[in-house]
């Protein structure tokens, strides 16, 4: 067997894997044999070094010299064989649990000095080992291996067992198994794929992200992603659309129904899309653009044009309610044109529904606007030249290319996302897209005051609430937690709710996420209508639904959210015709980290910039704001700290042909990313 198909193999092919060890490993997430290599040990324990009894600590795993005293073999089943141990200080207890008593007096003979390693715990007031890991007479300290790496392993894998696995796998695989060429090796201080993985499984350190080793698994890594998107990006780019013609006539409707002026940077972003709309290679495009930067705008005068060439448009929204928005924006900027509009949500009785998909299927509607049901088999578009997502960034590589495929050889796509991604991070999250950033916000937009308060000084922003609610304005009351949890001591939104009604009776509003769909909405149509005033919720307000009127949005344990989630959550406000109030509470006690977290959101109102500070903040691996968002994290690459090795592999792919591909083939398939490219073919 090749050194490719061996390692992609199933962790039966290797010897000793039998269907309870498999088991095991699945629990592990371990499949295929090179996840096995993939996953790396996160320590060393150093068993050489032998601890006198009397300095045990708890819960370590420790070696210790000891002289055999005395067994104790209880005759009833499922007591445990035990053999009390003790050095010059103090004594330990030797708990076997499924160990003969033969075998037992066999490797710890009485009154004889023997070495014995494992987890220490406690038990009854006596230190103790139960099942130690080695027993070995004095003489042959040496045979106890002086490191060991620490995997995190799940019960019943044994760390002896799993070691020797590694061990035979990496000795399955040849030297000269490789795919980058010796040069490019030699001038990154990387070695060969077999010295590497030997290298990271049998640690003399703690696990080192910036050790040679480590920087060559992550840049692989790197590389492997950014080569599945460049091939995703060229199947897409490959086949000739019909190219399609502008009139601008509806456009024209369109941006004087809408009233405003588009700022420089939304023409700019417009030109690119159009000349992607004109152009004979599809369009797929991701259009960055900070909150509130105003994006709906741009996308709906591109499907004026493309209406006007006389194909079906559709515009997909994460939720109902932004879906519904969307809709009635568009049946006021084409209001009085020919142009036929309709929404479809899961709310709509089914024989709407059909009447709906009918319609769709012989042309009569237009323009299509929905959540994710757009994208259901049953729906046919006769003949769909244009698809617009909104804020899509909870979409990956797969899903993407999924939905071009639906939309079929001459249709464009164009997504839209307020989740600002660092730049260096740009190529590798959305290689397979061009990309358009819209970085300026509407002229006449007033600014955001940020405050950052603790929660004793809560009574000093009432007044502020009463005031801005008199001036008919709306106030945004986000909490982390639904209910009051003993565990955990933040803010909850039930009782936050409790509070405020007997502030401001009859004024106040609540949703959370435990509430179905449909009462959820009931509640925010009365707050798009102004009955209340106050919503109160939790983070489920999150994404892009417009309200002019609101100006102030508290955030209680502010500390407790990432910095772009708090960006997105201010983005509610700030949007239209006065100053608004971004208030951020925290409870007593806040981290160095947390204050300075706090700071940044107080000092800028840029997206971008706090995403890269975010990045910056945040530690190895912890890349929460973009877990949360759906973008699936390295396993290795960190774009903090490996933020050249990004560049470099980004460098590698500029000097790329379609030659290149297949000699980096294996690296793909080890990577994980092969079954995109099978998607994509
Ligand atoms: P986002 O980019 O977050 O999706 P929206 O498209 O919802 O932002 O736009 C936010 C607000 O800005 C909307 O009320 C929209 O009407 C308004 N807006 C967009 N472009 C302009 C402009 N050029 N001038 C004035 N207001 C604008
Ligand atoms: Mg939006």
């Amino acid at each position: 067997m090749s050194n490719s198909n061996f390692l992609l193999s199933d962790i039966s092919t290797i010897k000793g894997v039998g269907t309870k060890t498999r088991k095991y490993l699945q629990k592990k997430k371990i499949e295929k044999v090179k996840d096995l290599l993939w996953d790396l040990p996160y320590s060393f324990i150093d068993r050489s070094k032998i601890t006198s009894l009397d300095k045990l600590e708890i819960g370590k795993v420790l070696t210790v010299r000891v002289d055999v005293l005395k067994y104790n073999f209880p005759r009833m089943r499922n007591l445990p064989n035990t053999v009390i141990c003790g050095d010059d200080n103090k004594k330990i207890k030797i708990v076997f649990f499924n160990s003969y008593e033969g075998y037992i007096r066999k490797i710890l003979p009485l009154n004889k000095s023997v070495i014995i390693s494992g987890k220490i715990n406690y038990y009854k007031s006596n230190y103790q080992i139960t099942n130690p890991t080695y027993v070995k007479p004095i003489e042959h300290v040496d045979e106890i291996a002086k490191i060991f790496p620490k995997y995190s392993l799940t019960d019943g894998l044994l760390e002896k067992n799993y070691r020797k696995l590694i061990e035979n796998v990496i000795k399955k695989i040849d030297d000269s198994f490789e795919w980058h060429d010796n040069s490019f090796l030699q001038n990154n201080n990387f070695k060969s794929l077999k010295t590497t993985l030997n290298n990271l499984h049998n640690p003399e350190n703690n696990l080192d992200i910036f050790s040679n080793d480590f920087r060559r698994l992550a840049y692989d890594e790197i590389l492997s992603n950014l080569l599945t998107l460049y091939s995703a990006r060229k199947v897409i780019k490959i086949k000739k659309k019909r190219k399609k013609i502008f009139k601008n006539k509806l456009s024209d409707i369109v941006r004087k129904n809408f009233g405003f002026n588009l700022t420089k940077g939304q023409n700019k972003i417009l030109a690119e899309i159009d000349k992607d709309l004109k152009s004979d290679s599809r369009m797929f495009r991701l259009l960055q653009g900070d909150v509130g930067s105003g994006k709906t705008i741009l996308a709906l005068i591109a499907a004026a044009n493309v209406l006007e060439d006389g194909f079906q448009v559709a515009f997909m929204a994460p939720t109902e309610i932004l879906a519904k928005q969307h809709y009635e924006l568009a049946l006021n900027l084409f209001n009085k044109t020919k142009i036929n509009i309709d929404l479809l949500t899961s709310k709509i009785v089914s024989s709407d529904k059909n009447k709906i998909i009918n319609n769709l299927s012989n042309g009569n509607i237009n323009f299509l606007f929905g959540t994710h049901s757009l994208f259901q088999k049953k729906i046919k578009f006769l003949n769909l030249g244009f698809i617009i997502i909104d804020e899509q960034h909870k979409f990956g590589v797969k899903q993407r290319i999924k939905l071009a495929k639906k939309g079929g050889d001459n249709c464009d796509v164009l997504s839209m996302s307020a989740t600002p991604i660092p730049r260096t991070m740009m190529l590798s999250f959305f290689g397979d897209m061009d990309i358009s950033i819209l970085n300026e916000k509407p002229k006449h937009r007033k600014e955001i005051v940020t405050l950052i308060k603790p929660e004793n000084k809560l009574n000093e922003i009432i007044p502020l609430i009463e005031k801005q609610i008199k001036l008919n304005y709306q106030v945004f009351w986000v909490c982390p937690l639904i209910e009051e949890s003993k565990k955990l001591n933040f803010s909850s939104a039930k009782k936050k709710f409790n509070d405020i009604c007997k502030l401001f009776p009859n004024n106040v509003g609540l949703i959370h996420g435990n509430m179905s769909i449909e009462d959820r909405n009931k509640v925010l149509n009365l707050f798009i209508n102004k009955k209340i005033k106050i919503l109160v919720s939790t983070t489920i307000i999150e994404v892009g639904i417009n309200f002019p009127d609101a100006n102030i949005i508290i955030i209680e344990d502010a500390n407790k959210f990432g910095l772009s989630q708090l960006h997105q959550l201010r983005g509610r406000v700030g949007r239209g015709r006065s100053i608004s109030y971004c208030i951020l509470i925290y409870k007593k006690n806040l981290t160095q980290n947390a204050k300075k977290r706090l700071k940044i959101l107080r000092e800028t109102n840029s997206g971008f910039i706090i995403a890269e500070e975010d990045l910056k903040i945040r530690g190895h691996g912890d890349l929460l704001g973009f877990q949360q968002s759906g973008i699936k994290n390295f396993k290795f690459a960190d774009p903090v700290h490996h933020k050249d090795l990004f560049l470099s592999a980004e460098n590698k792919l500029n000097t790329f042909n379609s030659s290149s591909l297949k000699k980096y083939e294996k690296l793909i398939k080890l990577y994980d990313r092969a079954d995109i490219i099978n998607q994509i073919k």
